[in-house]
């Protein structure tokens, strides 16, 4: 037969209804709708009048989290099925809305894969969603741009602050891979062109204001934790903050228009607001909270995803996000894949296609620990297989075996063939449409009085299964001023691999008697969490030898080709 469509090639088949035919269906008024063409739409949460309609107040939707066991590198789905297993509640007649991150063009660029699902399960448009799409990304660098360029200024004015440049925290960013800029200094060429100091560059998704606008409450929210995000410190080591600087009304502003989700559709008709991207790593890695709590005001149902592993992903949505707002998840979704049961089970990656019951056998201790996992926070997991062309029926029978017989609930999802507007996800939907009704009692992994040592102790225990955490001297350091500044409430953002419990991306299934190190402490004084980070994290990534560009194009009528 001929190959498969592309994920492009599917999009670009699927008959999209205007978005105002979307909203409308979806409980939003004409007031609050702010067209970007044809199938995009900003949405005001001000103008919102869905949460009282015909005056009566309704009750928030439901959270269903979808998070996945330790990823092949090519990934395992969760947008995939983000977007299939909404699609099947909408078919079998709930309220559904789904909320999830705005791609990075960086990635895009790179790596083939994009963020709006996969094969029948996408959202759309989604050439515009993962290159420009309504511009927030921009804003987003705008804001941190603009925020380095008044500091620079500041310190080339007279310096009333006494920023020390040597000890700047806070970089320039740009939404794309370039490990050119990773290291650069700036202010060279004499005394009017500013002062020397060694600079860098992040991609957009790793700035603090990526993560600032992903966990504000609303504008005002949004204004006051600008304010208080730290930048840098003064010759003596006092944090200075954007407050301080007294800019923090300006950068508001440039982020104004951003705040507002962005509407859009899955093939199946599905109504998704995709906004706000933060990177999983050096952020909480989720979307917007606006994006989540818009949602929660419209539908009965809401259906997002957290980046990552269930150790990453999950754990920081639980216990960042779900602090800011009761956003706790009623029901979490871990997507397993044969292939990558197969990987943790010792099988080399060229050889996951092959039937192997033993490997999968061998590996399923990997999902066996995030399913346990999600029981500490005391909500029931359900395990979604998301099914591959080459799964073959013994590996599938075998592993809804293992589920049933650890108790746990699990479905074989084809939503990424099958499509969940199809009958692809059925069986998954009524799964997760049971555990979100049935009854639960959230609890946080640890309490914020915790020293922020102990949190971080518990989270590797808890949730890695690490024997213990092992600080560098400069992290030590760093814990004593952390508790000098005041900032030991604040929740801990694991940086780590997402490969492996441990911070060591090779060890593979769930090992054990193992340490984790860490080697610093990021204040995020702004978001309100301290990054701790093991292993070696990139907040610019590179390009690989033979970057995705390289197949992309457009065709003679400006549509995109090769974009996955
Ligand atoms: P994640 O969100 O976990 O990173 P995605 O949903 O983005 O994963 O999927 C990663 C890639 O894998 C996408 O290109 C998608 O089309 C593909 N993919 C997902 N599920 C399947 C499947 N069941 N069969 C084949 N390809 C799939």
């Amino acid at each position: 037969g001929t190959a498969a469509p592309s994920d492009l090639e599917i999009a670009q088949r699927a008959t999209m209804r205007p978005i105002e035919e979307i909203a409308a269906a979806a409980g939003i008024n004409a007031e609050a709708l702010e067209l970007y063409g044809r199938y995009k739409a900003k949405i005001d949460p001000a103008r919102l009048a869905a949460s009282k309609a015909g005056g009566v107040s309704r009750a928030p939707g439901k959270v269903v989290l979808v998070s996945a066991m330790s990823p092949t590198p090519a990934g395992e789905g969760k947008s995939t099925t983000t977007v299939g297993l909404a699609d099947s509640l909408a078919r079998a007649g709930h309220r559904v809305m789904i909320a999830l991150r705005e791609p990075s063009l960086g990635p895009i660029l790179g790596m083939k894969g994009g963020a709006t699902g996969g094969g029948y399960s996408q959202v759309l448009p989604m050439d515009e969603i993962n290159l420009h799409f309504t511009g927030d990304f921009h804003a987003v660098t705008s804001a941190n741009n603009a925020l380095m360029a008044l500091v620079d200024n500041h310190i080339y004015q007279g310096n009333e602050l006494n920023i020390d440049p040597r000890r700047m925290t806070f970089k320039r960013v740009l939404d794309m891979n370039d490990r050119s800029l990773r290291e650069v200094v700036i202010g060279l060429g004499g005394p009017t062109q500013g002062t020397p100091r060694q600079d860098g560059f992040d991609i957009t998704v790793a700035s603090e204001i990526m993560a600032v606008f992903c966990l504000a409450t609303d504008l005002a929210d949004l204004r006051e934790r600008l304010g208080r995000i730290t930048f840098g410190y003064t010759y003596d080591r006092q944090p200075v903050t954007v407050a301080q600087l007294g800019v923090q009304g300006a950068l508001t502003m440039l982020l104004r228009d951003a705040l507002k989700p962005n509407l859009v559709q899955t093939i199946a008709g599905t109504p998704a607001l995709v906004h706000g991207g933060p990177f999983a790593n050096i952020a909480h890695g989720c979307n917007s909270l606006i994006a989540t709590q818009t949602a929660r005001s419209l539908a009965d149902i809401v259906v997002t995803e957290a980046g990552f592993g269930a150790d990453l992903g999950a754990e920081k949505y639980m216990d960042i996000k779900s602090r800011v707002a009761d956003v706790a998840p009623s029901a979490v979704v871990v997507v397993a894949t044969i292939r990558a049961l197969k990987m943790h089970g010792g099988v080399p990656k060229d050889q996951l296609r092959e039937p192997n019951v033993d490997a999968l056998a061998a590996g399923v201790v990997n999902l066996q620990r995030h399913v346990r996992n999600v029981e500490k926070f005391g909500i029931t997991p359900v395990v979604a297989i998301n099914r591959f062309a080459t799964d073959t029926r013994e590996e599938l029978d075998w592993l809804l075996e293992w589920c049933a017989a650890a108790g746990v609930q699990a479905a074989v999802a084809d939503v990424w063939g099958r499509g969940g507007g199809g009958d692809g996800g059925d069986e998954l939907a009524a799964k997760v449409a049971a555990a979100v009704d049935a009854p639960h009692t959230f609890r946080h992994l640890y309490p914020l009085e915790m020293s922020v040592e102990d949190k971080i102790r518990t989270i590797v225990q808890e949730i890695y299964g690490a024997d213990g955490v092992d600080f560098s001297v400069p992290a030590l350091k760093r814990l004593a001023e952390i508790e000098k500044n005041g900032w030991s409430g604040f929740p801990v953002c694991m940086a780590k691999t997402q490969y492996s419990f441990t911070d060591d991306a090779s060890r593979l299934g769930a090992p054990k008697g193992f340490t984790v190190h860490v080697r610093d402490l990021i204040p995020k004084t702004g978001a309100g969490f301290i990054v701790a980070l093991t292993g070696a994290v990139m907040t610019m990534p590179g390009l690989p030898r033979v970057p995705a560009a390289m197949r992309m194009d457009v065709d003679a009528a400006g549509n995109p080709v090769g974009l996955f």
